[in-house]
């Protein structure tokens, strides 16, 4: 099963997927293909596959994406064997990732899947948020804002919204939704 997750950029959407790893260690995460330069930290495998751009159209010319997208200047993929390895080692493989690849995988994938949108407070908040991180210019802050607008018109089309305004009421909030998707499969969309 697939839980997908999808927010705009600084939303903290990496926070509270590193607090489901530690409160469901028998899910797994999957590893996306991209295009962008590694920034400090991030990890070759883990937090991504880092292709150039040749490399990565190779790779769409072998269909080896379960879904591509251009997001920002880069390119991003779901790799197909990531997801299909993963989902014979866990009950749910999470995949986070941006709301056009969502689409895709709702329209394109057969696999049972459930979609949480994780929304800022406000986009004042968001921006807060953004600048705080200090990993972008000003100019790209202004555009990730933008397309955050145009993300968050996407958000009624998932199966569960959280706002995240403070973190222990998204973690409680995240975990229902988990166990619940768990237990009680009936929410899956097919
Ligand atoms: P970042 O560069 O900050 O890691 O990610 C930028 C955006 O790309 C985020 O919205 C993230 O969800 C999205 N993203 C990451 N991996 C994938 C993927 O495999 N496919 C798609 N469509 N979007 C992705």
């Amino acid at each position: 099963m697939l839980i997908v997750i999808s927010g705009p950029s600084g939303v903290g959407k990496g926070t509270l997927i590193h607090h489901i790893r530690n409160t469901f260690p028998q899910l797994v995460v999957s590893t996306s293909a991209t295009t962008r330069s590694p920034r400090p930290g991030e990890i070759e495998g883990v937090d991504y596959y880092f292709l150039s751009k040749k490399a990565f159209q190779e790779k769409i010319d072998d269909n080896a994406f379960l879904e591509w997208c251009l997001v920002h200047t880069n390119y991003y993929g779901t790799l197909r064997s990531d997801i299909e390895a993963k989902c014979q080692q866990a009950p749910a493989v999470i995949i986070e990732i941006d709301v056009q690849g969502a689409k895709k995988i709702r329209a394109h994938t057969h696999i049972p899947q459930y979609h949480v949108f994780i929304a800022p407070p406000s986009l004042t908040e968001l921006e807060n948020r953004l600048r705080a991180r200090k990993t972008d210019t000003d100019i790209a802050i202004q555009k990730r804002l933008t397309e955050a607008k145009q993300e968050l018109r996407e958000k009624n089309n998932y199966n569960k919204i959280i706002i995240n305004n403070t973190l222990t009421q998204s973690y409680s909030e995240i975990d229902n939704t988990i166990k619940d998707i768990l237990y009680h499969k009936e929410h899956l969309n097919e």
